[in-house]
């Protein structure tokens, strides 16, 4: 159980606003945002160079409190400034080993930047893009991916939640199917990651990236990619630097062997050490015990707004958790967005540009996007349904 009191006192800003805007970028914890101040006041006060060698534990201390988020390995974990970056170097090095005529597979409800990467890999290398059709829910089909594999297939990239809404793709189930072919498999945990409890040996997939701002309630600036030691047998990063790789002979180099490959030298240390308090923070309450609270807050949350004459609710999948999507007759989402905003409300609406393949099967141009977190509140659901029903009466 969540004392949600305690949760709300060690939250500043949930005195100023109501924050429905969690799948965005999520209030930060207090200790968090110590941790943070205080890394750079030290810098400030001693030197970036040697605050960093002052803090050489809490630094080491994030990898292991990742690891034992998603449970893997330290050395499977490395810490980049979003999960963008991450993404992008377990994606472009895996395609680096791409010929024409390989496959890669993806779901219907694809993250546009990971898209884009698959569109410019394809252009350079003959690669076919293969969608994997959703079951009668809206969530990628098990059985329908199962029918698409064959030896050309050469990654399964899917997102496992997606950025417009509470859709929860099955990636159990999709990593049974890739470790059985074995087939590599790419995941999006970006907004699952610190919403719910994310086990990459349960899931079985051999990359996962993930951002610090979201779920996990960590600075901006952040994230992680998960990258398992048999993947990395497989593939060199896509970028090298005199962190990732020793210069060992002047015509030589080695790669390091861990998943710090995938980092440079260089690295927002404060961020680092506060993403690690933001872990033990997320760990500390327990993820089933997030994860439970959340999908209650969604569930009510999506009973209210169901009785809004006018509003369609527009959230996939069968069970589907805290990123709770509607679209307004009449309003467009942006709109919907600005009115609350008045009130010291915070949402977002999401855009074709962001999820088109889904979008556009729904025959949707953007929804309003209200995603809550277990320090959200019951009475803030009331509120929030209040000024709404005002606004579009
Ligand atoms: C936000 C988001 C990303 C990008 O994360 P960054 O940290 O901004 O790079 C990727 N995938 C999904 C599904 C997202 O929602």
């Amino acid at each position: 159980m969540i004392d949600v009191k305690k949760a709300r006192a060690e939250t500043p800003g949930t005195e100023n606003v109501l924050h429905f805007n969690n799948a965005g970028a999520a209030l930060m914890p207090g200790e968090v945002v110590d941790a943070l101040k205080d890394h750079i006041d030290l810098e400030a006060e001693i030197g970036g160079y040697e605050a960093a060698a002052q803090t050489i534990d809490a630094d080491a201390h994030t990898y292991d409190a990742i690891a034992g988020l998603i449970n893997c390995k330290t050395t499977e974990v490395a810490f980049v400034e979003n999960a963008t970056v991450g993404w992008s170097g377990a994606f472009y090095g895996l395609a680096n080993t791409f010929k024409s005529g390989d496959r890669i597979l993806t779901a219907r409800s694809e993250y546009s930047s990971n898209y884009i990467a698959y569109l410019q890999i394809a252009e350079r290398t003959g690669i076919e893009i293969d969608v994997i059709p959703d079951d009668e829910t809206g969530a990628l089909s098990p059985s329908a991916l199962e029918n698409m594999i064959d030896d050309r297939v050469k990654l399964i990239s899917i997102t496992h939640v997606p950025t417009n809404g509470g859709l929860i793709n099955p990636a159990v189930a999709v990593g049974k199917i890739a470790n059985a072919l074995r087939v590599p498999y790419l995941l999006d945990a970006c907004q699952s990651v610190g919403q719910m409890p994310i086990d990459v040996a349960e899931i079985g997939c051999d990359m996962l990236s993930a951002t610090g701002r979201k779920y996990l309630r960590g600075p901006r600036g952040t994230g992680f990619l998960y990258a398992s030691s048999q993947i990395m047998e497989k593939f060199d990063p896509p970028v090298l630097d005199n962190h990732a790789a020793k210069w060992t002979g002047r015509n030589t180099y080695e790669i390091r062997s861990d998943a710090k490959r995938f980092e440079n030298w260089e690295n927002y240390t404060a961020g680092k050490i506060a993403l690690g308090v933001a872990v033990d923070y997320a760990t500390s309450w327990g993820l089933d015990n997030i994860f439970a609270r959340n999908l209650h807050l969604a569930t009510l949350f999506r009973d209210r707004l169901s009785q809004i004459p006018g509003v369609t609710l527009r959230d996939l999948g069968t069970n589907p958790g805290a990123i709770v999507t509607f679209t307004v007759d009449r309003i467009e989402a942006p709109d919907i967005t600005a009115r609350m905003a008045k009130y010291k409300i915070n949402i977002t609406h999401s855009t074709l540009f962001s999820t088109r393949l889904d979008m556009e099967k729904r025959h949707l141009n953007a929804v309003v996007r209200a995603s809550l977190h277990y320090y959200n509140t019951e009475q803030e659901i009331d509120r929030f349904i209040e000024k709404l029903t005002v606004e579009i009466a």
